[in-house]
């Protein structure tokens, strides 16, 4: 837009340039050139030379205009200092993180106990609320995360990881709570929109791992009533749904990707608008995923392969499968900024994070490129991006590799967008469509169905 405005001045300019030309060229051919000028010709002639220096003034006017204007368009009316800049661009499209671990850090030091801390004062971790005002956050997933076991081969184990997952969703919603004046628990893009509006940390929750779901939809449905928005389908250990990557290193498959039943997990998280994340999963869980989902996928939390070489981070041929071209699907990696998994250890700083982000903005293009800095929920940090105060110096790293104010604003929240509305109309479809919810049970479960259940169903179910 900018250099079609420019060109449509430089042509007007050149119009008027014309004409003057013109006239000046059928004066040198006037053949009495060699008699004394007549008095008609003198005043002729200095209104030629008036005309001459008003269109004189007028190029150099339009010159210093188009030089104006051309350097505006070339700037994006930015300043010229990339931190300034990245200001004004997080003052319009403020961050929104995609991977927050506050929850789990108040499980570890504060038992869960919201009034034994103060989120208006310096927290032990990387998060509190002037780090985020400072940091220009408009949002962010609070992680509710509960460790995996590994419970193989069944995954039958008893554990308390759905108890500790509803613990870890109602401690998210009190600390939401208990400071309104600055967050705001939000389920979907227009509330999320509406909340940073308004002024509010707008605060999503995401479940890290489908072991939290007890090997059960009916329990994904509840989480959902919660306000859970987003559901990654592995931690660190494979479950009854998918295969997990493991950590830095491969971890030899269970499933081959998704299970039958994580088939069904995924066809029910586009019934329900919950996003499919793929941070944690295995290559071919990604793949598989990709191919079978009809909304948006994201990565909460996932950098680069190619640029550091773990099993926890996208390889470029799972990149390759995210875009706008036909046969790719929308979606959005949001960069995690843990040392291990940006660069050997010690070297991990804001220009290789940086590098994460151009890497994979080169390989799927610049909207489909988040944030989900894994604050609170990793031991270290990059140099340099210390806190939730640190994201401004992002992104004037990466204003000064040339991203515009458009890359940045997307790259902050407004890619994000896109993508929740995506997943939030498959979701509507759906409804309309009146697709049923998913009844299926994990094949190996044996304590449910007629005489499986132990109590007074089961025995009734028996007599009849
Ligand atoms: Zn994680």
């Amino acid at each position: 837009m900018g250099q079609f405005f420019s060109s449509r001045r430089s042509t007007n300019g050149s119009a008027n340039e014309r004409g003057p030309l013109l006239g000046s060229s059928s004066q040198a051919a006037n053949p009495n050139r060699g008699d004394p000028p007549t008095q008609k010709q003198l005043e002729e002639h200095a209104k030629h030379e008036r005309v001459r220096a008003g269109i004189g003034a007028a190029i150099v006017a339009i010159f210093i205009l188009a030089v104006v204007l051309v350097s505006y368009f070339v700037s994006d009316g930015l300043p010229g200092d990339p931190l300034e800049a990245a200001l004004v661009v997080l003052g319009r499209a403020p961050v929104i993180d995609g991977h927050i671990d506050l929850p789990i850090l108040v499980r570890g030091i504060y038992s869960n106990n919201v009034s034994s801390f103060d989120l208006n004062y310096p927290m032990p971790g990387h998060v509190d609320i002037p780090r985020l005002r400072e940091g220009r956050v408009g949002g962010f997933f609070w992680s509710a995360y509960v460790g995996c076991t590994d419970d193989r081969p069944d995954f039958l184990k008893p554990t308390n990881q759905v108890r500790d997952t509803l613990e870890q969703i109602d401690l998210a919603r009190q600390i939401i709570a208990h400071y309104p004046e600055t967050f705001q628990l939000v389920t979907n893009v227009d509330e999320l929109q509406a909340a940073i509006r308004d002024g509010k940390i707008a605060s999503l929750i995401g479940i890290e791992g489908a072991h939290q779901l007890g090997n059960s939809l009916g329990v994904l449905r509840t989480y959902k009533e919660l306000g859970v928005k987003y559901l990654t389908l592995t931690h660190t250990c494979h479950n009854a749904f998918a295969d997990s990557c493991g950590y830095l290193e491969w971890m030899p498959p269970r499933h081959g990707g998704l299970s039958h039943l994580g088939e069904t997990l995924i066809k029910e998280l586009n019934r329900l608008g919950i996003l499919v994340d793929l941070s944690h999963t295995s290559d071919s869980t990604a793949r598989q995923a990709i191919q079978l989902s009809e909304a948006p996928v994201i990565w909460s939390h996932s950098s680069a392969r190619a640029v550091w070489n773990v099993a926890r981070n996208v390889p470029d041929d799972v990149l390759k499968l995210i875009g706008e071209k036909k046969g790719q699907k929308d979606g959005l990696i949001m960069v995690n900024f843990a040392p291990q998994f940006v660069a050997a250890e010690g070297f991990a700083n804001v220009q290789r994070v940086a590098d994460h982000i151009d890497h994979i903005a080169n390989v799927t293009g610049k909207r489909h490129v988040g944030i989900g800095s894994d604050f609170d929920g990793i031991a270290s940090v990059p140099r340099g991006l210390e806190d939730v105060s640190k994201y401004p110096q992002l992104f004037a790293e990466l204003r000064s590799r040339g991203w515009s104010r458009f890359d940045l604003a997307g790259l902050a929240g407004t890619n994000l967008f896109r993508v929740m509305q995506g997943a939030e109309d498959v979701a509507r479809e759906k409804q309309r469509d009146n697709v049923i919810p998913a009844w299926d049970i994990y094949r190996k479960r044996r304590d449910i169905g007629p005489g499986k259940s132990g109590d007074v169903v089961g025995d009734l179910t028996d007599e009849l």
